[in-house]
């Protein structure tokens, strides 16, 4: 297989049907190491995968590995455009926890997604990526990067597994819609770079085109709207992990400020509804970091429900109010009488930090500390210890790491993958109605997904010929 260069092609062998789009894709390829052009002589695939992102390449190569005809079409210039930003840029692919541990991380349909994950584990992954070349290393809280550092070393592979087992690629081409007959799925509708509408056939087609957030990276949503047309359910979608807007009249000055370990309390209605320990930072706007990611789905589920959304900030977790007043009191007895407060706070808060807790305790940070009252100092340590910021709206779709919400997972078989309603129809990765916290899970979610989906389980079940899927076009038209 040639991996570099110019595609070979065979322009004699060009089809009407595949022409333009081919020689366009072929165009498009020649320049990327990895994509293999179109081979217009494969008219019905055993398999379209609409959408190459993480799920949509795990899926592809692993059913061609297997004996199967792929077609994977793919909106974009280039496949993987997410993943090369995840992390940070160096890729978080997956989480060594066990399984267990991963679906107490999984926000929604944990259940369903059991199967997926017991059948391709972390563990499987890394020695997937392993076999491909890559050396991966386990960082703090078990999270697996590639170790050069790089997420590209990730798609990369992907890339070059997909393109080594045959994998046919069309970029720059839109699927717009699922064509369906008598139950079956039969081709997929799509638009090509010229615009131009064209269809491309198969025996069962995988929807992996993510979610709807960082639409930059061609993660649009339009998975939603091709599944609610063939009958699917469609659980509304919102943000997640994503940044939360405060209007804190403190927020200009604390904008930059990094904390690293610190506890969060998300108060919905007044009640504490959940707690998260760890990072966090500010911004001009809000609150951002791990922390808040962790805390925002119940957050923006509240934002929408018109609740009332608090973050309260223990900005000294690893001290009692008893040892914090110890503290406070051995550093008054170093300080010269006259010192005023702000130098007490010094010791104990960052610069940015010093003013919103005075505030907040009442307490002028002119005050010489030899004329604190124990009133004052209590008062101190409560706002170091409980420092509230209301909560008024969550970042947009192009902040937001993951999507919560998606395909209702009521009318996918957690087995296969396959659509109930459909045959043939399968679903894996970000589009379904399942998303987790940050820390390696929403890849490992989309790769499990991806992977389970290729097996196209109930293949036989399927009808013999286009011929007769198109006559049942026609009966069921
Ligand atoms: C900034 C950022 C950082 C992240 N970091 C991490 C991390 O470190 N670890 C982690 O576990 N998760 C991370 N995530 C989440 C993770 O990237 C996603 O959950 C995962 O990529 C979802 O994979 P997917 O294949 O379902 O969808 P995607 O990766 O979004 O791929 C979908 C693909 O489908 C294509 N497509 C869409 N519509 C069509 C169409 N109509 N026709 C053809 N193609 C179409 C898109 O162009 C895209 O290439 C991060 C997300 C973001 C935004």
């Amino acid at each position: 297989m040639m991996r570099l260069g110019q595609p070979q092609i065979n322009l004699r062998r060009l089809s009407a049907f595949t022409t333009f789009a081919a020689m366009e894709q072929m165009k498009d390829i020649s320049a990327r190491p990895g994509e293999r052009a179109v081979e217009p002589e494969d008219k019905v695939f055993d398999l379209v995968v609409v959408g190459g992102g993480a799920a949509g390449l795990m899926a592809a190569g692993t059913a061609a590995r297997d004996g199967h005809s792929v077609l994977l079409i793919e909106k974009m210039e280039k496949t993987a455009r997410k993943v090369n930003i995840t992390g940070k840029g160096r890729c978080n692919l997956t989480n060594m926890c066990t399984v267990e541990e991963f679906l107490t991380k999984v926000r929604a349909n944990g259940d369903f997604f059991s199967h997926s994950l017991k059948t391709f584990t972390p563990n499987a992954l890394c020695q997937f990526f392993k076999k491909q070349g890559v050396k991966l290393e386990e960082e703090a809280g078990r999270r697996i990067f590639p170790k050069g550092g790089k997420a590209y070393e990730i798609s990369d592979a992907l890339r070059w597994w997909c393109s080594d087992h045959g994998v046919v690629v069309m970029l720059s081409t839109k699927v717009e819609e699922i064509l369906t007959a008598g139950g079956r799925v039969y081709a997929v509708g799509y638009t090509n770079k010229r615009g131009f509408r064209r269809k491309a056939e198969a025996r069962n087609v995988l929807i992996a085109t993510g979610g709807a957030s960082y639409p930059l990276t061609g993660s649009t949503g339009d998975g939603y709207g091709m599944a609610h047309r063939v009958g699917h359910n469609i659980i509304p979608i919102r943000p997640s992990l994503v940044a939360l807007r405060s209007d804190h009249p403190k927020m200009a000055a604390l904008a930059g400020l990094r904390l690293k370990n610190v506890r969060a309390e998300l108060m919905i209605d007044g009640e504490v509804v959940a707690s998260e320990f760890g990072e966090m930072e500010f911004s001009n706007r809000g609150l951002d970091g791990a922390v808040i990611l962790r805390l925002s789905r119940a957050a923006v589920d509240a934002l929408i429900e018109e609740k009332k959304v608090e973050i309260a900030l223990d900005l000294k977790p690893a001290l009692t109010e008893e040892i914090l007043l110890e503290r406070i009191a051995r550093e008054i007895a170093q300080l010269e009488p006259q010192a005023f407060a702000v130098e007490l706070m010094r010791k104990l808060l960052p610069k940015n930090l010093i003013f919103t807790v005075a505030d907040g305790a009442g307490v002028g940070i002119k005050t010489p500390v030899s004329r604190l009252t124990d009133e004052e100092i209590g008062r101190l340590v409560a706002a170091m210890k409980r420092v509230v910021f209301p909560i008024v709206d969550y970042g947009p779709w192009d902040e937001a790491i993951v999507t919560a919400g998606g395909v209702s997972t009521d009318q996918v078989d957690p087995q296969t993958l396959q659509s109930r309603l459909v045959k043939g129809l399968y679903f894996a990765g970000e589009v379904l109605d399942i998303d987790a916290d940050t820390g390696g899970y929403n890849l490992q979610i989309a790769f499990s997904t991806g992977r389970l989906a290729a097996q196209l389980k109930q293949a036989s079940d399927l009808p013999n010929s286009p011929t007769e899927l198109h006559s049942n076009a026609s009966l069921h038209a």
